[in-house]
């Protein structure tokens, strides 16, 4: 009798123990499924749960006094290269428990993808001080990670919507969030922006001109207008520099300033770049065939970085220099400046190709990137393009002539050449010219032309120059 009874409360003791486990379990499943794993926080669908009952909230009282943060780490990938992934992953969970610091007595902070985190602000002052809070963060995140020995650090951008009456559902402020991350990171120094309807009416704008480019791509809409490039002593047209130009069947011709950008973030700039090389190519075989005053000219090709990095310039260079029976030495390639000291080892080989095929390698903007000089002597270059915002305003500025003179001088001694950028007036020239630069373009010569424009300037240079003043 007495075992029985002992039997029985053991079972039930049992039972108990085992509902309690199957509790914790189900427990333990439900947190996981709301939280990220790596950094302890509410993950993606907690987050939306609670944006979703913020709105709710909102609307119910009528008070919209919510912020909604997008907290992204830029360098992780920098981070993951050189040190490892489980690096790159201890950064990111001491990131979030930093950022959990800054949230704890203002909302809840969660963790988005990698590296990216969403944090919601409820009422209070962490809201009508948005940018003080928002600069806390930074500076929390941003500063240095000690980690296994190394010193490492991330630059955080942060993307900012405030509640506002129309918004109805989780996904449009997310939305919001994201356009304005997308001006945080454009914008360098301030890293941080909060949407704007402005904002909105912009990334409308450049989905449609994005599916307008692919458009255009298709279609071959673009072309390129030539720009003479004058012998300064001799006064003499030695080649011309192709620029890009879109003729839009509704906007009439749109300048690379308005797409450029673009095609570069959506890496259209690769089509476009090939399209580029391919019509100089193909008009300087015409006016080589066709002008005997073309002679030994030359047309520039603008590349992108963009186009730089996916590699393969080399080869299409050498296939369409084969194609259309053109000297490696009536092509030279530009790259800016500021691209220039980004190149990786894999692109200065390919540089290295291209110059050994005798493709002549020209630094653009020159003076605006902060090049370290020594990088100059890594790659094969051959001249230096003085950019256009030191000519400008030069005769009336000591200091803008001293950096003139300085790049000409440094372009002497490396025994490069040097191009001046943006000549407008007689006297820019003639300045320009006493100093000892080679080669100058501008509106003083020529805009940019049409090929038929750009074959009469040929054609009738240097008798008399066309005085464009
Ligand atoms: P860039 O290569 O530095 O080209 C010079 C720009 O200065 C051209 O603007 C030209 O029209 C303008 N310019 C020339 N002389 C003068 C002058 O005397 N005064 C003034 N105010 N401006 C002058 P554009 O054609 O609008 O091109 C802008 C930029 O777009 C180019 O700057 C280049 O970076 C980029 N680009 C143009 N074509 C291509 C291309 O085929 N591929 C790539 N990747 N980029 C291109
Ligand atoms: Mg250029
Ligand atoms: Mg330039």
């Amino acid at each position: 009798m007495e075992h029985t009874i002992e039997r029985t409360l053991k079972s039930v003791e049992e039972q108990r123990r085992n509902r309690e486990q199957l509790e914790r379990a189900q427990e333990a499943l439900a947190y996981d499924a709301l939280h990220d794993k790596l950094t302890g926080l509410p993950n993606r669908t907690y987050f939306i749960q609670e944006l979703q009952q913020e709105i709710q909230r909102c609307r119910e009282t009528s008070v919209h006094n919510y912020a909604v943060l997008f907290v992204e780490l830029q360098r992780l990938n920098a981070i993951a290269d050189n040190f490892g992934f489980l690096t790159a992953d201890a950064v990111v969970a001491a990131a979030a428990q930093r950022l959990q610091e800054c949230t704890f007595h203002h909302g809840t902070a969660a963790c988005f993808g990698t590296g990216s985190f969403t944090v919601l602000l409820s009422g209070g002052d962490a809201v009508s001080q948005i940018s003080l809070f928002v600069k806390a963060v930074q500076q929390a995140l941003d500063a240095p990670y000690e980690i296994e020995g190394y010193r490492l650090s991330v630059r955080t951008t942060i993307g900012v919507s405030l509640g506002a009456v129309g918004y109805e559902t989780p996904e449009q402020v997310l939305a919001s969030v994201n356009t304005a991350t997308f001006y945080a990171k454009r914008n360098l120094k301030r890293r941080y922006e909060v949407f704007t309807p402005a904002m909105q009416e912009a990334a409308i704008a450049r989905g449609q001109l994005e599916h307008d480019l692919r458009l255009a791509i298709e279609r071959e809409e673009f072309l390129l207008h030539y720009q003479p490039i004058v012998d300064l002593a001799e006064n003499r047209w030695v080649g011309f520099e192709s620029l890009i130009r879109w003729q839009h069947p509704t906007r009439g011709m749109v300048p690379p300033g308005d797409f450029i950008e673009l095609a570069e973030q959506t890496e259209l700039i690769a089509e476009m770049g090939t399209l580029a090389l391919t019509m100089a190519l193909r008009q300087l075989q015409d006016w080589r065939d066709r002008l005997p005053e073309f002679g030994d000219g030359f047309v520039n090709v603008n590349i992108s970085p963009i186009q730089c990095g996916r590699g393969g310039i080399d080869t299409l260079v050498k296939s369409l220099l084969a194609e259309f029976g053109v000297p490696s030495r009536a092509l030279k390639l530009e790259i800016t400046e500021s691209s220039f000291i980004q190149l990786e080892s894999a692109d200065i080989a390919m540089w290295q190709q291209l110059a050994n095929l005798g493709v002549k390698l020209c630094i653009d903007d020159f003076g605006t990137g902060y090049s370290c000089l020594s990088r100059l002597q890594t790659l094969p270059i051959a001249t230096l393009k003085i950019d256009s915002s030191f000519v400008r305003g030069m005769l009336a500025d000591p200091e803008r002539l001293e950096i003139v003179q300085i790049i000409i001088s440094l372009a002497q001694n490396l025994d490069l050449t040097v191009v001046a950028e943006g000549i407008e007036t007689k006297a820019e020239r003639d300045q320009l010219q006493a100093m000892g630069c080679h080669y100058g373009q501008g509106y003083f010569f020529a805009k940019p032309l049409t090929v038929e424009a750009a074959t009469t300037f040929l054609q009738t240079f240097p008798n008399p120059i066309p005085n464009p003043i």
